[in-house]
């Protein structure tokens, strides 16, 4: 039932003999109310019930593990109906919360730094594995007795380059910014990518959410080595490209830079950064790398992260220090799936809450 969007749910009960508004009955009880049952939607006939159940399943991502935060942030391995697992983070901000979607398992892009990278592609999600995964976020706040309403935010920057998997991407944000839907706000959901050619303006195009995109570097070569996948665009076209994207007045592109010890944290870098962006309209949100297990990454100090910012600021651009959250839960992308396959090899299917997990990985909710 998950994947079907909400034209397909008219159509079916159309040629049922449906009244029309049965549909959007339909469409509410699964995603905007959860229900998890057909018997719960008590306003649908009884026959019409149990034929759907005959026909439709409403199964979701089933919650294969939990870590937990000392500052809060959530971090569910989800276990998909093929076994495959992904990854979902929930962020407790002031007043509400913010969730991070996975949109595929694993990534073909290999970004160095990226523990997903390093995981390889595993396949795409449909529209509905991407969209179930607030399902299950918001009954975790229930079962919390948390208001699941306070998730307001969400943000594709989970395991997976989302233009990669547009179709589905596309599919699981008309079902997120549906009034009827998951009912978000446009401007409360947020795209994160390398930058895909062709995809980045169709989503443009599409109005479905906000723009974000992952430099991490002010020129092509050290881009290149860094994100290998990313560098079939090379950065002035996709600088180019930026320039062009369409925008509300008060709308910004957010462009992700985060930060890595000697590589790209130097004041020539910075000045580059401001000449490349000088005609785009946008925010830059720095963020310093955390370190990752078997890798050489290191963040910069406090003061040349301050002097890359103030080379930034000074020359007009706005610009954001991101907060790292998660870190003593390994919430970088990948890195539970891992730890999970290796501590448990038999399918438990049970629920593990893990506290002050203690290691030290890369803490970026967003590895994009
Ligand atoms: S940083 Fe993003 S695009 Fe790069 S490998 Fe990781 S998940 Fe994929």
């Amino acid at each position: 039932m998950l994947e079907l969007d909400r034209g397909q749910v008219q159509v079916m009960l159309r040629s049922m003999g449906e009244p029309a508004y049965r549909a959007d009955q339909l469409w509410q009880w699964v995603w905007s109310k959860g229900a998890r049952d057909f018997q719960e939607m008590t306003n649908i006939s009884k026959a019409l019930r149990a034929r759907m159940e005959q026909e439709f399943s409403l199964g979701r991502p089933r919650i294969r593990a939990l870590l937990t935060s000392v500052d809060g942030t959530v971090k569910f391995l989800l276990e998909l109906s093929d076994q495959e697992q992904i990854e979902s983070v929930l962020i407790p901000e002031k007043g509400h919360y913010t969730q991070c979607l996975s949109t595929q398992a694993g990534c073909p892009m290999g970004c160095i730094f990226c523990s997903t990278g390093r995981m390889g592609f595993r396949r795409n999600l449909s529209s509905g594995e991407i969209a179930a995964q607030i399902l299950t976020a918001r009954d975790y706040l229930r079962e919390q007795g948390a208001d699941p309403a306070r998730l307001r935010n969400i943000v594709l920057m989970g395991m997976g380059e989302p233009l990669l998997n547009w179709e589905a991407v596309r599919r699981g944000l008309l079902t997120i910014t549906d009034p009827l839907g998951l009912g978000f706000s446009r401007r409360r959901a947020t795209l994160s990518t390398v930058g895909i050619r062709g995809r980045l303006q169709e989503f443009g195009r599409s109005r479905l959410a906000m723009l974000a995109v992952s430099l991490h570097a002010p020129d092509q070569d050290l881009r290149r080595s860094l994100m290998p996948g990313a560098a079939a665009w090379e950065i002035r076209d996709l600088v180019g490209a930026l320039e062009e994207y369409p925008l509300d007045p008060r709308e910004r592109i957010t462009v992700e830079y985060v930060m890595f010890r000697g590589i790209n944290d130097s004041p020539a870098q910075a000045r580059e950064l401001v000449r490349l962006l000088s005609r785009v309209k946008c925010k830059v949100n720095l963020l310093a790398c955390n370190p990752v297990e078997d890798s050489s990454f290191q963040p910069p100090g406090l003061e040349r992260i301050s002097d890359f910012e103030q080379i930034l600021r000074s020359k007009g651009l706005t610009v954001t220090l991101r907060r790292s959250r998660g870190q003593d839960i390994m919430a970088a992308c990948g890195q539970l799936y891992v730890e999970v396959k290796q501590t448990s090899p038999g399918d438990r299917g049970d629920m593990q809450q893990v506290k002050d997990h203690g290691r030290m990985t890369n803490g970026s909710l967003n590895n994009c």
